[in-house]
């Protein structure tokens, strides 16, 4: 007992003589409220909000910092739901998979998740790589490199031949006989093995290949994969473990079958029935758009050998499509989760997205609490992350516009704050 009054006595001396820091600003978007406020200041200490007052408080400590944002609108760090931190477009891609190692891979996520948290995204969902992600997250979160907080699902789940199946397109001497270890799953044993290995390796979250995609070479980027009995299989072994499961999907009964089996979030949603909206609904769960990915692909594919040519229609005839779901949805009430699927397009260029929600029907407020709020609960983080508010992270980022007047300017942002540690200013 005496030792633990001596500790915490420690723990409170150390927060009240440590450095606090006070962000004046100018414009405050209350996410929770959808609201645009005036004049505060929020302080920090340590890694949290401490309080957010009305007006420009002084620090009473010489110490203290003070931070000029009274000219800008500051809102809390962004969530994006989708990436793939591993890895990014390039001409290149397809012989990435022959010529880097588990090391490569690890030295280039670095830029990646640098730029992706100076471009004001403090807190990422990776949706897939090689597992490197998980060592990635551990390296950023003990601090010695710099990224986003990353919630991983380490390696996509698929079917024999599926979107992530990591042999698929290469000859058939080199194809071996993938299973649950490496993601692929065929039958109920499978795909619970395939849960618990991630689980084994340290993800964060489960994520499936429901249909077809775009940017592997195999035919159909549409077409159902999993049975509805794999799928629940999955869920239900993912929630022992607390994991939600993401289900990437372009085909309607791909599509219907993760939302019956239990999922949480559909990935591009692209060619989405009205039944599908409903059952969405009826089941609470989320689309994530993915609008900046559909753009992205639709364009890369105009450019000879850009893609193997068996993407290139998958690419033309899918990504034009993802923007106008999104806007159908949205109106059908449909709950967003922001996401972009960046790795498909450049790291850092992720707020795009927020562009093509308004464009699309969104208002610019509902489109920030998507990427705030709305995301923060799906990760089970919402008294952690996704409002600016005493005892949460100092996830804190600002702009030189109010975005609610011009969205574009979540494209620039100027100052980045995670976890109480300023980043740009
Ligand atoms: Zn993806």
């Amino acid at each position: 007992m005496k030792k633990l009054i001596y500790f915490t006595t420690l723990l409170f001396t150390s927060v009240l003589i440590g450095q606090n820091t006070y962000l004046h600003c100018g414009k405050l978007i209350d996410t929770k409220n959808g609201q645009v406020l005036e004049s505060k200041t929020i302080i920090v200490s340590g890694d949290k909000i401490i309080s957010v007052e009305d007006g420009y408080t002084e620090p009473s400590s010489s110490k203290d910092i003070v931070v000029d944002l009274k000219g800008k609108t500051v809102m809390p760090g962004f969530i994006d739901m989708h990436v793939h931190i591993e890895g990014e477009t390039n001409p290149k891609r397809y012989l990435e998979r022959f010529t880097l190692n588990d090391a490569d891979i690890a030295f280039n996520s670095l830029d990646f998740a640098k730029r992706t948290l100076m471009a004001g995204f403090t807190t990422v969902r990776d949706l897939g790589g090689s597992g490197v992600n998980v060592s990635l997250r551990n390296a950023i979160n003990s601090g010695k490199v710099e990224g986003p907080r990353i919630f991983t699902a380490e390696k996509a789940l698929a079917t024999t031949g599926g979107h992530a199946d990591p042999t698929n397109g290469i000859k058939k001497e080199l194809m071996e006989n993938p299973g649950p270890k490496d993601g692929v799953v065929n039958g109920i044993d499978d795909a619970k093995k395939a849960v618990r290995q991630r689980y084994k390796n340290g993800a964060d979250l489960i994520k499936i290949t429901a249909t077809g995609g775009v940017l592997s070479v195999a035919k159909s980027g549409q077409n159902p994969q999993f049975t509805i009995e794999e799928i629940k299989a999955i869920c239900e072994t993912a929630q022992d473990y607390g994991f939600h499961v993401a289900a990437h999907a372009h085909g309607d009964e791909g599509m219907q079958r993760a939302v019956l089996g239990g999922v949480k979030t559909i990935e591009h949603g692209t060619l989405m029935s009205e039944e599908t909206m409903r059952l969405m609904i009826e089941h609470d769960a989320y689309l994530v758009p993915t609008i900046t990915a559909g753009k992205s692909v639709t364009e890369k594919a105009k450019i000879p050998g850009y893609y193997p040519d068996v993407v290139v229609g998958k690419a033309l005839d899918i990504g034009p499509k993802i923007q106008d779901t999104f806007g159908r949805a949205y109106k059908k009430g449909v709950g967003i989760a922001f996401g972009t699927d960046a790795g498909v397009f450049l790291h850092g260029e992720n707020a795009k997205e927020f562009g093509y929600m308004v464009e699309a029907g969104m208002p610019e407020m509902k489109a920030l609490q998507s990427a705030t709020i709305t995301n923060a609960e799906i990760l089970n983080m919402e008294n952690e992350i996704g409002q600016l508010k005493a005892g949460f992270f100092a996830d804190i980022i600002a702009t030189n516009e109010n975005p609610i007047d011009s969205i574009e300017t979540t494209e620039n942002v100027i100052f980045v704050m995670k976890s109480g540690k300023i980043y740009k200013k």
